[in-house]
């Protein structure tokens, strides 16, 4: 459920008008709801209820400050997977103590950031990056909490790009190496380690995957516990998967995928951590564009939107689906017909959809894409020198910018020409 709805024939996030916020910052823009990355979080949070847990975004999915104030401020704490999104972890007020380090490439001036500012744990991916942790650590004085992510070789069943639990993927360890790596994380002195880490891959529509992981987890618990090992907390991971077409998804609840953890790791005395991203941001957000040309083609018609590629890269990339939807409600009895919907942008890529049933909309009115919360913004370029589009957040009536369009001057500002040129 979201809050994006239409009130007077008028696409709506929460109670305010979509085109009220365009009047104000000009398309294309995103807007985020409140509301919906509130109900997004507590649905987690409650699904693990009973059991000690702290759900920790995975920020990767939408990393807006003002986004994560919102989480943050309901008690969530952030998996990040580079400084950067430390950082920002931080200046939204999340304290070190419920900040995760996930990533397979964290580096030694990484690990010195998140030593100093404080860190929850660090999700160790490998043994090289095992020994750096450790000597950066003891360098600094401090014992580096770690879990080793352990690739459990377990069929995500999701798009290949964002599988991540087969042994063909880069990350984690290969789960039947994994005593073998404890065994030398356990004998360093800069290194404490606190349990297991596990994420298998991003939008997950089946819960038998994460079943199959999270029991090898539970097996594996039970064997560093008896090679002596202190297992105290599991990680997880993200991946839910969410509904872009609503007409004909139904993923798994967040309670029914808290009942699988309850079922396999539950009775372990463990601390529970879990990394939502898309599920918390994905469908409270909407990328909102503007028709800027209706094109008739040769047996195709082409609608050309502000928003491009570089904007929302997921179709591109994933060959995602998102659910598009006329700002203006077409009138009753108006016909839907074919359109391929398309950006500016100079690559046969930049298609956002083919042969979509819409109704029409006419040059100069506004289309909203859905779910387009989760690695919309985060994801996007400024290829062919378009600005960075507005991230808006709306709250009940209010909206604000929470981050502007940079100007063509602040975008060319930023190169320079060497003197000797
Ligand atoms: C991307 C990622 C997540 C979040 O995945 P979603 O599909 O957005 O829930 C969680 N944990 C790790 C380690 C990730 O890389």
């Amino acid at each position: 459920m979201d809050h994006f709805l239409y009130k007077d024939g008028v696409l709506h996030a929460e109670d305010v008008a979509l085109t009220e916020i365009a009047a104000a910052v000009g398309t294309p823009f995103y807007v985020y709801s409140t509301a919906t990355l509130e109900r997004h979080f507590r649905v987690f949070d409650e699904a693990l209820d009973g059991m000690d847990h702290l759900v920790c975004y995975a920020m990767k999915a939408n990393s807006n400050i003002a986004v994560l104030k919102i989480l943050g401020d309901l008690g969530a704490g952030m998996d990040v997977v580079s400084g950067g999104e430390y950082m920002r972890a931080k200046a939204a007020g999340v304290s070190g103590d419920k900040i995760v380090f996930s990533g397979v490439g964290k580096t030694r001036e990484e690990m010195t950031l998140a030593l100093t500012g404080g860190i929850r744990q660090f999700n160790v991916e490998s043994e090289p990056e095992l020994a750096v942790l450790n000597e950066v650590a003891l360098s600094l004085g401090k014992v580096a909490p770690i879990t080793v992510r352990v690739n459990p070789d377990v069929d995500a069943k999701t798009h290949a790009k964002i599988a991540t639990g087969k042994s063909e993927n880069k990350f984690g360890i290969p789960i039947a190496k994994a005593r073998e790596v404890y065994a030398v994380a356990g004998a360093m002195k800069g290194i404490d380690v606190v349990g297991i880490d596990v994420h298998i891959g991003s939008q997950l529509t089946d819960l038998e995957p994460y079943r199959l992981a999270y029991q090898k987890v539970a097996e594996l618990t039970a064997e560093l516990r008896s090679d002596g090992h202190n297992i105290r907390r599991l990680d997880l991971g993200g991946g839910l998967g969410i509904p872009y077409a609503r007409s004909n998804e139904a993923p798994p609840l967040p309670m029914d995928y808290g009942k699988v953890v309850r079922e396999t790791v539950g009775d372990l005395g463990c601390e529970i951590e879990i990394e939502p991203g898309r599920l918390v941001a994905g469908n409270a957000g909407l990328l909102v564009s503007s028709v800027i040309y209706n094109k008739a083609g040769e047996g195709r018609d082409f609608m050309i939107v502000d928003a491009a590629m570089n904007d929302l890269i997921r179709p591109a990339m994933y060959e995602a689906h998102h659910d598009i939807v006329p700002v203006i409600e077409a009138a009753v009895g108006t016909e839907a017909a074919p359109f391929d919907i398309v950006g500016p942008v100079c690559e046969s890529g930049d298609t956002f959809a083919k042969q979509r049933d819409m109704t029409p909309v006419a040059d100069g009115e506004m289309i909203a894409f859905r779910s387009a919360g989760a690695y919309g913004a985060v994801m996007s370029s400024e290829y062919n020198t378009r600005p960075m589009i507005p991230e808006v957040l709306v709250k009940g009536d209010q909206f604000a910018v929470i981050r502007k369009r940079p100007t063509f001057d602040e975008m060319i500002k930023r190169d320079t020409v060497p003197e000797w040129q």
